[in-house]
């Protein structure tokens, strides 16, 4: 048995948000919603967030960008350090799932009060905005009070999110996922001339988390771990002349690395047909040699032959 507001502030030496709630809440709640999220023997949960700051760097001749989330030390690996140090304060078995976990955070974070669930589907803590990592543990321990957290606010009329994605994956009530840049630049999958012409990040996307009002004068600040460590910005050579293990080393501990660096490639060749950039299409040429993954090798080659029809036009014109 232990208190709730003990266990709250062993969180709190390490998180910034930190929410405590019944596992057996959350679990009915999820069948309410048709949630599917695998059964939890341990009773007591606690949802976790972590800031992360707002930073602003653009893409150049030589370097791509990916979303600011990933900028610093990969929030997975970071999480689960600041978990285990708490854990080890508290004697009871747990274990905790950071993003890559069949459980449905956002629902969980909603009922422990770290915030309300936005339009843009991210939870709007009052002072963090949605610039929040979270984290979940499950501790086969019984609580002998509650702690209540409630969080009083909403959208409300608001929709600047809606009118700004430029995919129109939101919409009042409704997500659709596909549509999603975040989603389908992540996805091992074969891009379409659609998603081609929309997408504009190496990785992930942050239009609508930077229009919202919710978010003003938030991200300020500055964990440790999330400092700038040069690494936030891909070199375009490297991705395509680095071996996949010798890429790996150089961006080690980046969170754009965790689906592997094909993903990279793909979204790099993207961008360089949108900025009609022609400067490496004999190095996507030889990759596109040695990489014959189904769905890279179908977006990469349309889309470097329409990079070699504008380097042709370019010469064309310039003689
Ligand atoms: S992440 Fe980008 S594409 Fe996805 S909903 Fe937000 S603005 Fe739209
Ligand atoms: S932009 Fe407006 S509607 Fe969208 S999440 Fe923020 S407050 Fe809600």
């Amino acid at each position: 048995m232990m208190n709730a507001k003990r266990l709250y502030d062993h969180f709190k030496t390490q998180f910034d948000a930190v929410g405590i709630i019944k596992t057996q809440d959350y679990l009915d709640e999820a069948t309410k919603m048709n949630r599917e999220v695998p059964k939890e023997t341990y009773p007591t949960m606690v949802v976790l967030g972590l800031a992360y700051p707002f930073r602003m760097l653009k893409h150049s001749q030589t370097h791509l960008v990916p979303s600011f989330y990933t900028f610093g030390s990969d929030y997975h690996q970071v999480l689960k350090h600041r978990i285990e140090i708490v854990m080890q304060a508290i004697p009871y078995p747990y274990h905790m799932g950071v993003d890559n976990h069949p459980h449905d955070e956002r629902l969980a974070a909603v009922l422990g009060g770290l915030g309300f669930f936005g339009k843009n589907q991210l939870i709007i803590h009052p002072d963090l905005g949605s610039y929040m990592f979270l984290g979940l543990v499950f501790i086969d321990v019984l609580l002998d009070d509650t702690l209540n957290l409630k969080i009083d606010d909403d959208c409300g009329t608001c929709h600047k999110c809606i009118d700004a994605c430029p995919t129109q994956a939101l919409e009042e009530g409704m997500y659709h996922v596909e549509k999603c840049m975040s989603y389908f630049n992540q996805a091992k999958k074969h891009l379409t001339d659609e998603e081609v012409e929309a997408n504009y990040s190496l990785f992930g996307c942050d239009i609508c988390q930077m229009v919202c009002p919710k978010n003003i004068k938030k991200g300020a600040i500055v964990h440790p771990e999330f400092e700038l460590s040069g690494k936030e910005m891909v070199s375009i050579m490297d991705l395509f002349q680095d071996s996949e293990k010798a890429f790996k080393k150089k961006y080690d501990h980046m969170a754009y690395l965790w689906k592997g660096k094909t993903i990279l490639m793909r979204n790099a060749v993207m961008l360089l047909y949108r900025f009609k950039n022609t400067h490496y299409n004999d190095m996507i040429a030889r990759v596109l040699k040695n990489n014959q993954t189904p769905w890279f090798a179908q977006t990469t080659k349309r889309l470097l032959e329409k990079l070699k029809q504008i380097q042709a036009d370019d010469t064309q014109h310039s003689s």
